[in-house]
């Protein structure tokens, strides 16, 4: 009985083993993949919209568009066009940080109430003009472990998503919980769902859905779950997503303080 007990403890040590070697595998797999895609994206995502930036300037420049109301519209193109591009550089560099493994975590116990309430204070105006509701438990948020500064763009950017995939008129709502230790925080929202195939491409370094792909959508380069993602598994956490039904739900799961 005795060996046994020995060997079936052995054998669960064993597996559990082999899952985190394949886990750390997996991972170094990704870190690798994304080093390429974001050369890739660079080279696409950057120049395509400088390319746009500098043919106004020349137009203007060369007193093509004369009359002001366009000449108005060009200037206010080129500051929106450079608006974007600064939060792509930003955005970048985060995921390259993230990539060479070089972010400098500082965790402390942090609110999770505070940094979900400025997130969400944050994401207000567009919500607004969207008129989308946001939803929030007033008590019950429990701490994290956490960089203060990473685990707020972690919820910013699950916000921001939510706000802009969700249709006009829909919710949007944000909980967490404490269970086995852990904390998780999770983003719903009525975007109507995220198609199958998908669902498990979403955390990929600029993958961007359909949606994403129409110029009012307001969206990024596909680079804000990966940095998400990134941010999250640096911490020592997970996060995952899942269809509800009326929309998507993207859970964070991080070590509680
Ligand atoms: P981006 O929004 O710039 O395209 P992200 O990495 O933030 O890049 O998101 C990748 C893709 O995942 C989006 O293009 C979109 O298709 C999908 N997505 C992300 N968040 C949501 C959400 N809350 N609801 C529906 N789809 C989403």
């Amino acid at each position: 009985a005795v060996s046994l007990a020995v060997g079936v403890t052995f054998g669960r040590r064993l597996a559990a083993s082999a899952v985190w070697a394949q886990e750390a595998r997996e991972r170094e797999r990704r870190l690798e993949a994304g080093r390429r895609d974001l050369v890739a994206w660079v080279s696409h995502d950057l120049r395509t919209p400088l390319a746009g930036l500098r043919a106004m300037a020349e137009a203007l420049e060369d007193g093509v568009v004369r009359d002001l109301a366009t000449v108005t519209e060009y200037h206010r193109r080129i500051r929106v066009g450079t608006d974007q591009l600064t939060r792509l550089v930003d955005d970048l560099f985060e995921l390259s940080r993230i990539n060479a493994g070089a972010l400098r975590l500082a965790p402390t116990n942090v609110p999770l109430r505070e940094v979900v309430s400025d997130a969400l204070a944050g994401v207000a105006p567009l919500a607004a003009g969207r008129r989308i509701t946001l939803r929030a438990a007033e008590s019950g948020w429990p701490r994290v472990r956490a960089g203060e500064r990473e685990l707020a763009r972690v919820v910013s950017n699950l916000l921001i998503n939510a706000v802009r995939y969700t249709p006009e008129d829909g919710t949007v709502q944000v909980e967490a919980g404490r269970e086995d230790g852990d904390v998780w925080l999770a983003v719903s929202d009525t975007c109507g769902g995220i198609p199958d195939d998908d669902l498990h491409r979403v955390f990929d370094v600029a993958f961007r859905g359909e949606r994403a792909r129409t110029p009012e959508s307001g969206a990024g380069g596909g680079l804000g779950l990966a940095i998400v993602r990134g941010l999250v598994e640096a911490h020592g956490g997970r996060v995952r997503v899942g269809n509800t039904g009326a929309g998507c739900r993207f859970e964070v799961r991080l070590p509680a303080a």
